[in-house]
């Protein structure tokens, strides 16, 4: 257990020792922390990331339920078959959806092309998909890889600013190569998961809940405004 002294408080960002002990709270507090984008195969999960961009997990999951439980295997040729104008039918609850829909559709054609049909797990090959990026393609290999990836969404963000874990920026691949350099190796695939969740039911934007929170003696409270940051008090586990 680490106790933060004085000169510890008054450092903006945690050490290697304070993050390690960061991600092993977090893992007592979040143990069945994991992907909640529901998917049956590596092409759903794949849809289902690139859907979820600016907008919710739920969201998603929710749009799809229908097509998904109608046709558990749903694959790219699928989706090729379907077409935008029928997708766009599928996910219209969603935010972007024409935009997603078109390309949506444009990666299944892609990935029956030049992967016949399946995913392929390595960075480049994922990126060169028609709108996959970085943050997509960080949470595919994670999830389907098992990689030790950090994508990083707007929970992960902010969660990582506020306690310290990185310091202040809007730069997402500064973020991820920060929380890189402090993720305890032990901790691995999971550390994604771990601040996922403890943004999206815990340290939420609008509410976090210091007061019940078991990293208080660690966090930082980064840009939060003094009455959501909690008086610090002697070790809470
Ligand atoms: S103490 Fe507050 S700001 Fe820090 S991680 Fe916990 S809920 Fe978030």
């Amino acid at each position: 257990m680490i106790r933060k002294t004085q000169s510890a408080r008054s450092r903006k960002r945690l050490n290697k020792d304070e993050a390690s002990e960061v991600f092993r709270v977090l893992a007592e507090m979040w143990p069945d922390a994991h992907c909640e984008l529901a998917h049956n195969n590596d092409f759903q999960l794949l849809i289902a990331v690139v859907l979820s961009a600016q907008t919710t997990d739920k969201a998603v999951n929710k749009a799809l339920a229908p097509l998904l439980s109608s046709n558990p295997e749903f694959s790219a040729r699928d989706l090729v078959a379907l077409g935008e104008k029928g997708f766009l039918k599928v996910i219209k609850s969603i935010g972007l959806a024409p935009t997603k829909a078109k390309n949506s559709v444009a990666l299944a054609h892609q990935l029956i092309l030049l992967h016949d049909g399946r995913v392929p797990l390595e960075r480049a090959a994922l990126e060169d998909l028609p709108g996959v990026g970085r943050k997509t393609a960080n949470v595919v290999l994670n999830v389907l890889a098992g990689l030790p990836t950090m994508a990083v969404d707007t929970h992960v963000a902010r969660v990582s600013v506020r306690m310290g874990l990185v310091t202040p920026t809007e730069n997402r691949l500064l973020i991820e190569e920060q929380l890189l350099q402090v993720v305890p190796e032990e901790c691995g695939r999971l550390a994604h998961h771990l601040l996922i969740f403890h943004g999206r039911y815990f340290c939420t934007a609008r509410a976090p809940k210091c007061g019940e929170c078991k990293l208080l003696n660690l966090c930082r409270q980064v840009g939060l405004a003094k009455d959501k940051a909690t008086e610090k008090s002697p070790v809470r586990r």
